[in-house]
């Protein structure tokens, strides 16, 4: 998708914001002789942004305002090493509220519902994400945090909770509760507005049957606001994305280029108004696709797909690309399969050639043998590689969650 001309200017205001200040970023784009863009060929040509960065410029080097205008930070967690710190202004915790409204609005929530919130308070966006943009809404938000499920339930039937935000698995667990109880019936729950875990249809169903409500993805990321930069709508098509707060590019997460619509890579985002913590193409290892063309819904803002992984996850063999959404599509047609998966890659000194091996879990009911067999010929046929498989029992491999890695690569590259 192509920038706008409004786009334009505001990601060449966001430039002079960052140059006029010490920031990390303001050094390295005057170092880099970098004023402004006037196509979208010098669009692509900027530098990425990355999370490494934010973590060499923490704790507060990533601020492009002076101090008495940051409000407020947030951090994100992050797997292995410093955290990352994202300072925000009055403006951007506003800007944020207002995305976020736009999300409950999208899901057909107003301000006769009310919001019980699931995820957690404190340094991380979520839970107050949800508050900010239910306030926003005028909805009435019922800020309970994470955990203590009885006293979840409980609340639920007495204020008649109408929308549930939570993560996919707390989701379920909830269902789960309300389901041995009997509770069904005792609730007025309608919605179910969802984290951006990875989770799978199996799981969506199960929660949709249990709580008997509507379910919506929410997308986000701390670095870039947090939750509430888009979300999915009725025709569950994807999520659309608020395209005059961010510019979102798909590139393949390879050569770093951008591929055109449609076609699957990663998402790398653009703030555009964004003031405590500017980020120009930052890269986000989230995997999805543009969706072209118009939603049914009416919403004109534009869709991607929901997230398909992380790139880390996606590699390179024998002159393929191969993506994590294609390895279990294979998995899924397998009988006996489970959906958790390891893939190795190395280098085999008596071919001479790459190899790839994948690990996967079978159910003692089935043959592995057969399975292992099953696994090689569909990968042969819908991705054009054949690995090498071995099957373990079902329970063997980590569970993931959204950020483990399950491609390791041996390969001198
Ligand atoms: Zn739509």
């Amino acid at each position: 998708m192509q920038l706008t001309k409004t786009q334009m200017d505001l990601i060449n205001k966001q430039i002079a914001r960052l140059r006029a200040s010490d920031s990390y970023y303001g050094k390295l784009y005057r170092d880099l002789g970098i004023e402004k863009i006037e196509s979208q060929e010098d669009f692509e040509k900027l530098p990425f942004s990355s999370k490494d960065d934010l973590r060499n410029a923490y704790p507060l080097g990533i601020a492009a305002v002076p101090e008495e205008e940051i409000v407020r930070i947030h951090s994100s967690s992050g797997t292995t090493g410093k955290p990352v710190i994202i300072p925000y202004t009055a403006k951007d915790v506003d800007d944020w509220a207002i995305m976020f409204a736009r999300c409950y609005a999208t899901a057909g929530i107003t301000n006769r519902d009310r919001i019980q919130i699931t995820p957690g308070y404190g340094l991380w966006t979520a839970g107050i994400g949800f508050q900010a943009g239910a306030e926003k809404l005028g909805a009435m938000a019922v800020p309970m945090g994470p955990g203590n499920t009885e006293k979840q339930l409980q609340m639920m039937q007495d204020l008649h909770s109408t929308v549930i935000a939570a993560t996919s698995s707390y989701a379920l667990l909830l269902g789960e509760e309300v389901q041995k109880r009997g509770l069904k019936d005792k609730l007025s729950l309608k919605k179910g507005v969802i984290g951006s875990e990875r989770w799978g249809e199996k799981m969506r169903a199960r929660i949709k049957e249990q709580l008997g409500i509507s379910l919506y993805d929410i997308y986000g990321l701390t670095e870039i606001y947090g939750p509430g930069i888009g979300i999915s709508c009725d025709e569950e098509n994807g999520m659309h994305y608020w395209d005059d707060y961010l510019y979102l590019e798909i590139i393949d997460p390879i050569t770093g280029k951008p591929v055109p619509d449609g076609e699957e890579g990663e998402i790398v985002l653009t703030t555009l108004v964004k003031e405590g913590a500017p980020l120009l193409r930052f890269r986000t290892h989230d995997l999805s696709r543009i969706i072209p063309g118009n939603c049914p819904c009416g919403c004109k803002y534009p869709r991607i797909d929901i997230i398909k992984g992380r790139s880390d996850d996606m590699f390179k063999i024998h002159g393929v690309n191969i993506f994590p959404s294609q390895v279990e599509d294979v998995l899924k047609l397998v009988k006996g399969v489970s959906s958790e998966y390891t893939i190795a890659l190395g280098y085999d000194e008596e071919t001479n050639r790459d190899v790839m091996m994948v690990t996967a879990e079978g159910d003692y009911n089935y043959s592995f043998t057969d399975m292992a067999q099953e696994i090689r010929e569909r990968f042969k046929s819908r991705i054009g590689v054949t690995p090498k498989v071995v099957i373990v029992p079902i329970g063997t491999l980590p569970r993931s969650e959204k950020k483990t890695k399950r491609v390791t690569d041996y390969r001198d590259r």
